[in-house]
């Protein structure tokens, strides 16, 4: 057998180490408690007419019992991603998921999958900062243009549809303002107009759900078609990788993977097994530790006299609190507020306040221990930035007022270290801003 020919001693030894004696007929994965890694950009195929099945099921959806897939090439599928998919779906309570290089190639993926020159979308007013630059700086280049309003209770949607809207786009909690869009509201929407439209002209409604985990909301439980995720946040925790991924129903599961395979956003194996076994499973003690350090340290900043506002989803004083206790719900049916918190400093005029905001942050990155100056969220350390001038730059001052946040805002990512030990960190920094 072809293991057999890999061992033969009339080859020279630097081809042997090319082919090497580490093959084994051994490796039946259903007996490791943990899934090995798979590290091979290209498999083995025993035949031509193996090659040819493998290339014609790329895209096929198999479900959970198909069977066994037929791996070729890592770009087109793998393993390690089937399995991270498989517990994907699960999490968000969707058919199917795909995953993608990063998070804004499955925002990318999202989106085209579903798109036709000269089709429309319809978001609300503030988004991710690159996902507000892909929709202005490059989808006009092909014709396909957004109009942006605010969706929060979803009344400004049906005005805005006409014939050539394919895709209606949220994120709830906003970031970085953390307002709320009411998710079923907007589902139940696009689900009416849907109703008179044959199956090509159907509005896809997709949500960015990576504020909140799917610990924390589940929109497809809400009616959603597409949830989106950056992996690099929540589900993988760590701050360790990057990767993204949408979740839907098994309707479109073969163009999200030929769209994978042509546009070439994979995710690396290693780093789909990294998340698979080190994001996923700790889901379920992570969330719940940010959160409750999020609420301590929004309490805290509540009762601080230098800061004017405070928006957290679990505050009763959140303008939207009725909304939050509604949607975001954790597996258990239990209120799930996630770890964002923002905030804004006192300061007459504005630009007092974004200089203290400044600071402030200056004084964290020189000082502080249990908080840092750095992009990002969702992971076990707690990260503090500045959207107005950061993450969010791509918008104008003015814009960013217009759009529903303050240019001077604050945003943290609250971690799994002892709430005062955060808390502390904060205090130190108010009192030097001051
Ligand atoms: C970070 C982020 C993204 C982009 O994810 P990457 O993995 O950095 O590409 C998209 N949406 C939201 C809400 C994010 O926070």
């Amino acid at each position: 057998m072809a293991l057999k020919k890999l061992e033969d001693k009339k080859y020279s030894v630097p081809t042997r180490l090319i082919y090497g004696e580490s093959f084994t007929s051994n490796w039946d994965y259903k007996f490791h408690v943990v899934p090995p890694i798979t590290a091979s950009s290209t498999f083995r195929l025993e035949s031509t007419m193996r090659g040819a099945q493998g290339f014609e099921d790329v895209g096929r959806f198999r479900g959970t019992n198909g069977n066994d897939p037929i791996y070729v090439y890592d770009r087109l599928g793998d393993p390690n991603n089937d399995m991270l998919q498989q517990a994907l779906a699960l999490a968000e309570q969707g058919e199917c998921a795909v995953t993608y290089a990063t998070g804004m190639a499955a925002v990318h993926a999202a989106l085209t999958f579903a798109l036709n020159p000269k089709s429309e979308i319809i978001a609300h007013r503030t988004l991710y900062g690159c996902t507000y630059s892909l929709l202005t700086q490059w989808f006009p280049n092909f014709s396909i243009n957004t109009h942006f309003a605010d969706l929060r209770d979803g009344s400004a949607l049906e005005p805005l549809v006409n014939d050539n809207t394919r895709v209606v786009y949220i994120e709830s909690p906003v970031n970085p303002s953390l307002e709320l869009v009411d998710i079923r509201a907007v589902a139940q929407t696009v689900e009416r107009i849907n109703r008179d439209r044959p199956p090509e002209r159907r509005i896809i409604s997709i949500i960015d759900n990576t504020f909140c985990t799917p610990w924390a909301q589940r929109p497809i439980t809400l009616g959603i078609d597409v949830v989106v995720h950056s992996l690099t946040k929540g589900i993988s925790g760590f701050g360790i990788e990057m990767g993204g991924a949408v979740i839907t129903r098994q309707e479109f599961y073969n163009k999200l993977v030929m769209l994978r395979k042509d546009f070439g956003g994979s995710l690396s194996p290693a780093t789909a097994w990294s998340i698979l076994a080190h994001g996923l499973p700790t889901l379920s003690i992570r969330i719940p530790r940010q959160q409750e350090n999020a609420y301590k340290v929004a309490k805290f900043l509540e009762s601080h006299p230098l800061v004017e506002v405070v928006k957290y989803p679990g505050l009763s004083s959140f303008p939207q609190y009725n909304l939050a206790r509604k949607q975001m719900i954790d597996y258990y049916g239990d209120f799930a507020p996630g770890f964002m918190v923002y905030f804004v400093l006192k300061g007459d005029p504005p630009e007092l306040s974004r200089s203290r905001g400044n600071r402030m942050m200056d004084f964290i990155a020189d000082n502080a221990y249990a908080v840092t100056l750095a992009v990002s969220l969702g992971q076990i350390r707690t990260l503090i930035e500045h959207p107005g001038s950061m993450t969010h730059a791509a918008y104008s001052a003015e814009e960013q007022l217009a759009r529903g946040f303050d240019p001077g805002g604050i945003r943290l990512a609250v971690g799994i270290e002892h709430a005062d030990d955060i808390i502390r960190d904060l205090d130190a920094a108010l009192d030097a801003c001051n």
